[in-house]
């Protein structure tokens, strides 16, 4: 089985894209470096050819900043199969009122919450990997 391909979108300047990009970075760095890899997303939205080869018909999993679902989308144009999509706002309930940082900077309540979205994209990993997703 080849690398499940972990994508966050590219949310330049916004707190709930820097959470989505170093959640992703965690999982395929540090979590589950040896069952996943990551892309980038403008590689995969301009169609470059190596990218839209390691993608065309790849379990992937996204991880979007808002409802937009860039990365969902990119993804499932290219020919990835999505198969565990989520976005960061869904997991916000328990942080309500806490203070995640900037679109360049987390703060220490910001790490937090990109480590709990990493442990999802994990937990996510597993279930693909046990075939049960
Ligand atoms: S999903 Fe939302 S935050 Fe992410 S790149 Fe698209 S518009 Fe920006």
């Amino acid at each position: 089985m080849s690398k499940i391909k972990v994508i966050p979108c590219s949310g330049i300047g916004k707190v709930f894209g820097l959470l989505a990009r170093e959640s992703v970075l965690m999982v395929t760095e540090e979590k589950c470096p040896s069952d996943t890899e990551t892309l980038c997303l403008a590689h995969v939205v301009t169609g470059d050819d190596e990218v839209v080869a390691k993608i065309k018909g790849e379990t992937c999993i996204t991880m979007d900043g808002c409802a937009k679902y860039c990365a969902r989308k990119s993804v499932e144009e290219t020919g990835g199969i999505v198969v565990k999509s989520h976005k960061v706002p869904d997991f916000m309930k328990a942080h309500r009122g806490e203070e995640h940082g900037t679109g360049t900077a987390l703060t220490d309540d910001g790490w937090k919450y990109a480590e709990e979205l990493a442990e999802i994209l994990a937990e996510d990993v597993k279930e693909i990997k046990a075939g049960v997703n």
